[in-house]
C-alpha cells in the first residue's frame, strides 16, 4: 500500500482533479488523502466567525459562495446537469448546524471543528464520485469513523493503537484497493467531529501510513521538491533532495510550510519514507525524506509570521521559571496556544506564541497571576539551521531584533516587523 496525499492547491480547480486522476491511475493499491479544495478551510473559518458573531445572514453568504465554488467544479469535470447528491446533503447538513446551533463561547473550538470539517467531506466527495467516473473505482473513508482522535477540539492528537482497528476495519471488506479520505478530521471519543490543527492532513496521511505500513508516502504539492527556504522570502533558496527525519521535523516546527510538524513522528517510527513531488510532474524526482540522511545540504532559512511576542514581568519579582512556569503553560495549552520561542531573565519572560483568538482572555489570566504583560504583534520570528556568519549578517536585520538565541546549529530571532 501506498499513501499518497494532494492538497488543496492540488485540487483548487476541476484541472486540478483531473491532474490527480492521472497520477493515480495506475496505481493498484492506494490510499489518497485529501485535504479541502483551494481556500476552503479560509472560506469555513470565515463561516465559522460569522456564527461567533450571531451574524447568520453573513454566514448564508458564505456559504453559498462556497457551494458555488464547488458547484463549478463539479460542471467543469461532469456537466452542469449533474448532481452529486452527497454534495448537497453536505451542504444542507452545513447550513443546518449554522441555523441552528446555539452558539457559545466555550464550545468555540467544538463548533470550528464542526464547521471546517466540511471542506474535506466535499472535497473527498467530489473527487471519489469522479476517480469513479474514470475507471479508478474506489471507497470513500469517512475519516471521522477511521480516526479515533483525543478528547480535544482544534488540534487533537490521534491515538493510534485505536485507529489501527478503526481504520483496518473501514476497509476491511472492501473490494476496492482504492481508498479516498479527508485529510485534517477525525472523530473524538464522545462521537464529536475534530480537526488535526490547520494544514493537518499531512499528519492524516503520515498516520494512515503508519497503521497500514505503507510503503511510501508522497505529498503532491506546486512545488519542485523540499526548498531550503521559502523563495518569496529568501532570494537564493535551493532544492533539497535529501533530507533526514530530524531536520525535517525542525525545519516544519520553525515554521517552514512544507510539510505539517506532526507528519514525521509517525513515519519516523516505522521508517516509512515520504516524497514530496511536484504535482504538476508526476515523474519528476522531488524530495525524499528518509532516517539514514547524513546532513549534506544547505542551511535551511525560516520566517514564521504571524506571530505575537509576550512579554511578563513578574510584579511581586518572584522568580519566573521556578515559580510560574508551568502554570503559565498551562494556561496557553488550555487555549490551545503554541509558543514557538522562550527567553527568560528572573523575572521576565519572554515568549513568542502564534497568534490566536484568545490573546485578550490569555493575557488578563496572565495579569491575574501576577504579571505586567506587554503585547505585540508586529513581529516575526526567524530560524536558521546551520546557519554561517554571512548568512546571519545577511538576513538578521539587527536593528530590528528583539530577541537572539543561538545553539551550535541554529540561530533563531524575534524581530519587528
Ligand atoms: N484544509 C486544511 C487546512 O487548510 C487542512 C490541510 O490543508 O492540510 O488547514
Ligand atoms: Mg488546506
Amino acid at each position: 500500500m501506498k499513501v499518497y496525499k494532494f492538497g488543496g492547491a492540488s485540487v483548487k480547480d476541476a484541472a486540478g482533479v483531473r491532474n490527480l486522476l492521472d497520477i493515480v491511475k495506475d496505481e493498484k493499491e492506494l490510499f489518497i488523502i485529501v485535504s479541502a479544495m483551494g481556500k476552503t478551510t479560509n472560506a469555513l473559518e470565515s463561516v465559522f466567525e460569522a456564527m461567533q458573531h450571531k451574524d447568520e445572514a453573513a454566514a448564508m453568504e458564505r456559504i453559498d459562495a462556497s457551494y458555488a465554488y464547488h458547484r463549478g467544479i463539479i460542471d467543469d469535470l461532469m456537466g452542469a446537469d449533474v448532481t452529486i447528491e452527497q454534495v448537497n446533503t453536505l451542504f444542507g447538513q452545513l447550513r443546518n448546524i449554522v441555523r441552528n446551533t446555539l452558539y457559545r463561547p466555550t464550545e468555540a473550538e467544538l463548533w470550528y471543528d464542526t464547521i471546517v470539517a466540511f471542506g474535506e467531506l466535499l472535497s473527498t466527495t467530489i473527487v471519489s464520485n469522479y476517480l469513479n467516473g474514470h475507471g479508478v473505482k474506489n471507497r470513500w473513508v469517512d475519516m471521522r469513523r477511521a480516526f479515533l482522535t483525543e478528547q480535544r477540539h482544534k488540534d487533537a492528537n490521534v491515538n493510534l493503537d485505536a485507529t489501527e482497528v478503526r481504520l483496518k476495519r473501514e476497509i476491511a471488506d472492501s473490494e476496492e484497493r482504492i481508498f479516498v479520505g479527508q485529510g485534517f478530521i477525525g472523530g473524538a471519543p464522545d462521537g464529536t467531529t475534530t480537526t488535526l490543527g490547520r494544514e493537518g492532513s499531512d499528519y492524516s496521511a503520515a498516520v494512515v501510513a503508519y497503521v497500514l505500513d505503507a510503503e511510501s508516502m508522497s505529498v503532491w504539492k506546486d512545488v519542485d521538491g523540499i526548498l531550503n527556504a521559502d523563495p518569496k522570502i529568501f532570494p537564493d533558496a535551493r532544492k533539497i533532495e535529501r533530507l533526514n527525519y530530524m531536520d525535517t521535523i525542525e525545519m516544519a516546527y520553525s515554521g517552514a510550510q512544507i510539510i505539517h510538524p506532526k507528519t514525521i513522528k509517525p513515519l519516523q517510527q516505522k521508517n516509512i519514507p515520504l516524497y514530496v513531488r511536484p504535482f504538476g510532474n508526476k515523474h519528476a524526482q522531488g524530495s525524499v525524506i528518509t532516517g539514514d540522511v547524513e546532513r549534506a545540504y544547505e542551511p535551511i532559512m525560516i520566517q514564521k509570521s504571524n506571530q505575537v511576542l509576550l512579554t511578563l514581568h513578574s510584579r511581586d519579582l518572584s522568580f519566573v521559571l521556578e515559580e510560574k512556569f508551568a502554570a503559565v503553560f498551562a494556561t496557553f495549552e488550555s487555549y490551545r496556544i503554541k509558543c514557538n520561542l522562550v527567553h527568560n531573565s528572573a523575572v521576565d519572560l519572554y515568549m513568542s506564541i502564534d497568534s490566536s483568538w484568545h490573546i485578550a482572555a490569555v493575557v488578563s489570566e496572565l495579569e491575574s497571576m501576577g504579571f505586567d504583560v506587554e503585547c505585540r504583534d508586529d513581529v516575526e520570528m526567524v530560524t536558521i539551521r546551520y546557519y554561517t556568519e554571512e548568512l546571519y549578517h545577511r538576513y538578521a536585520f539587527d536593528e530590528r531584533i528583539i530577541i537572539k538565541q543561538a545553539t551550535p546549529h541554529s540561530l533563531r530571532f524575534v524581530r519587528s516587523k
